[in-house]
């Protein structure tokens, strides 16, 4: 047989040859959109890939991109993996000093920037001496003019990206990029750097490689995980810095589907406008982010007839949003779990699943494998049924963190997930709880998660968050924090009311309290370190 490495650059040079018209679409500023097809993606990428080139970057070595969901930075990506390079991708949403800290680690020496994101480029720059570029991208996608170029000798020079892009294209009498060298590397050669969201702890480097995220998107594409099809148009309200946006910009592209990136906004509003004119099929992202879509809708009115499906993944599915959504918008909420660490997808509730619910994330498809084991790694003797301490191994899923020279695996190779679970008799994946999250109170573990479950489907809840608080005759008392449905007003007792029975007694929150805004971290979830050092202590 050949041997046919698999790089990611395959995915556009396919896409382009087979599917050159079909577009990729971004939502910018005022509501207008900009459009590119396959074939004229993968001709910018590529000329990208020739700048870089230029700038001295060379295969093996880490380029950092600062940006939202565009097609500039669908591009950079392309051009930075197609040549053997790796793409740190920054959270716009993080510190300058946690970004500086991450683009150091990786010795970058170019960032790609978003226009508007300049002042934290600038600052995270800072703290890494080695960036000599910021490429700008979308100057005129996010605010009406791109920065100049400025450059001094302390500072990174500074460069609108297009004017340099067009001039590489003029210098081309055929308008066809000279040869960037897509694809001569080694398929186990790193192509992307993403950190971990920090949900629990200090945010940890997860390095793909080609090979890893080639066959994640081939596991992906299969019909009972997300199954697109050239007939889709797939939203992804998952930002590219979080988990190489769980792998679409690869999938999508792979099958010749529509391609629909929000830019900078993720307001409910803005969505609900994109889905429309786009005609999108399946949007992709956290629970937090379809609760905005969600409200939108229900507040101004609203139908959005192309959307056949919502797959959600990255934090508990609160049951009570899955009804609604299901109900309002007349979709089909996809359940799925999965983490930085797998690339990121674990597990996909199958769209034709029978018996379907906000707690099963359905089965893992051929690639990786799950194992339930007590909490010192001992495998249950009974993987069906009862809760134990979910590992993971497969073809995508980490085997150390950057710069580590342990390995994050057990010695038989199973990644320790720090999620808690349930197999059922069906194979279904259920995600109980975080071992992290766990209140120790008089010596035994209260399990958070199973709180926020039965709260969660609460009909005037939105978000519910239990974490411990100092107590002195405990340890820890678990309290119940809040954000209800329209401001609606729900009593605690209610609330403890709809828990009694369901829990063990002394699980019962001590007091709970209703916020107005749950805190978020950058990827959109309940920020527990945040609520842990406002309300875990008196
Ligand atoms: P962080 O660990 O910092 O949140 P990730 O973004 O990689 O970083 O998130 C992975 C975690 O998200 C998982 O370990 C799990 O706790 C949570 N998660 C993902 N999907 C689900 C789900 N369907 N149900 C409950 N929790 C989930």
């Amino acid at each position: 047989m050949q041997d046919f490495p698999l790089t990611l650059d395959r995915f556009l040079d396919h896409a382009a040859r087979w599917h050159p018209g079909c577009e990729l679409v971004t939502a910018s500023h005022g509501g207008e959109v900009a459009r590119v097809g396959y074939a004229g993606l993968r001709e910018r990428s590529r000329r990208l890939s020739a700048l870089f080139a230029d700038l001295g970057i060379v295969p093996g070595e880490h380029v950092a991109t600062l940006a939202w969901n565009t097609q500039a930075h669908v591009e950079s990506w392309y051009a930075i993996m197609g040549m053997g390079a790796c793409c740190l991708t920054l959270n716009p949403r993080q510190t300058a000093t946690e970004l500086g800290r991450m683009a150091a680690a990786a010795s970058c020496r170019v960032l790609i920037a978003s226009a508007d994101l300049l002042p934290l480029a600038r600052a995270l720059s800072a703290g890494a001496p080695g960036i000599g570029h910021i490429l700008v991208i979308d100057g005129d996608a996010v605010m009406p003019a791109a920065a100049g170029p400025l450059s001094t000798d302390e500072r990174p020079l500074e460069q609108p990206l297009e004017p340099l892009l067009e001039r590489i294209a003029a210098a081309e009498p055929d308008g066809i990029a000279a040869d960037p060298g897509w694809g001569r590397f080694d398929e186990r050669s790193p192509a992307g750097l993403c950190f971990t969201s920090g949900t629990t702890g200090a945010p940890k480097g997860v390095t793909y490689t080609h090979r890893a995220t080639f066959l994640h998107t081939l596991r992906l594409l299969q019909a009972d995980v997300l199954g697109i099809t050239r007939q889709d148009s797939v939203l992804v309200g998952v930002p590219m810095a979080h988990a190489n946006a769980w792998g679409l910009p690869f999938a999508v592209p792979a099958v010749g589907a529509k391609l629909v990136l929000p830019g900078r906004r993720l307001d409910g509003a803005s969505l609900a406008a994109l889905i429309e004119r786009e005609g999108v099929t399946l949007a992709v992202g956290v629970p937090t982010v379809w609760l905005g879509l969600l409200e939108h809708l229900e507040a101004h009115g609203g139908s959005l007839p192309s959307l056949r499906r919502i797959c959600m993944g990255g934090a508990a599915m609160p049951p009570a949003l899955m009804a609604r959504l299901e109900q309002r918008l007349g979709v089909v909420v996809q359940t799925s779990w999965g983490m930085t660490e797998l690339s990121p997808s674990g597990t996909v509730a199958p769209l034709s699943a029978t018996g379907r619910s906000a707690a099963l994330s359905g089965r893992p498809a051929i690639g990786v494998d799950l194992l339930l084991t007590d909490a010192d790694g001992v495998p249950l003797p009974q993987q069906r049924g009862p809760e134990g301490h979910l590992r993971v191994r497969g073809a995508a899923v980490i085997e150390r963190y950057f710069g580590q020279a342990e390995p994050a695996t057990d010695a038989a190779g199973w990644f320790p997930t720090g999620d808690l679970a349930r197999i059922d008799a069906d194979g279904n994946l259920a995600i109980t709880g975080r071992s992290k999250d766990l209140i120790k109170s008089g010596g035994e573990w209260i399990n958070p998660g199973a709180i926020e479950a039965i709260v969660g489907a609460h009909p005037d809840i939105s978000l519910a968050a239990v974490i411990g608080r100092q107590d002195e005759k405990w340890g820890e008392r678990p309290i119940l924090l809040v954000e209800t449905r329209d401001d609606r007003e729900v009593s605690g007792e209610d609330l403890i009311e709809a828990l009694r029975g369901r829990v063990a007694s002394w699980w019962l929150p001590d007091t709970v309290l209703r916020i107005t805004a749950m805190p978020l971290t950058p990827t959109g979830k309940i920020d527990k370190t945040l609520l842990r050092s406002t309300y875990g202590s008196d």
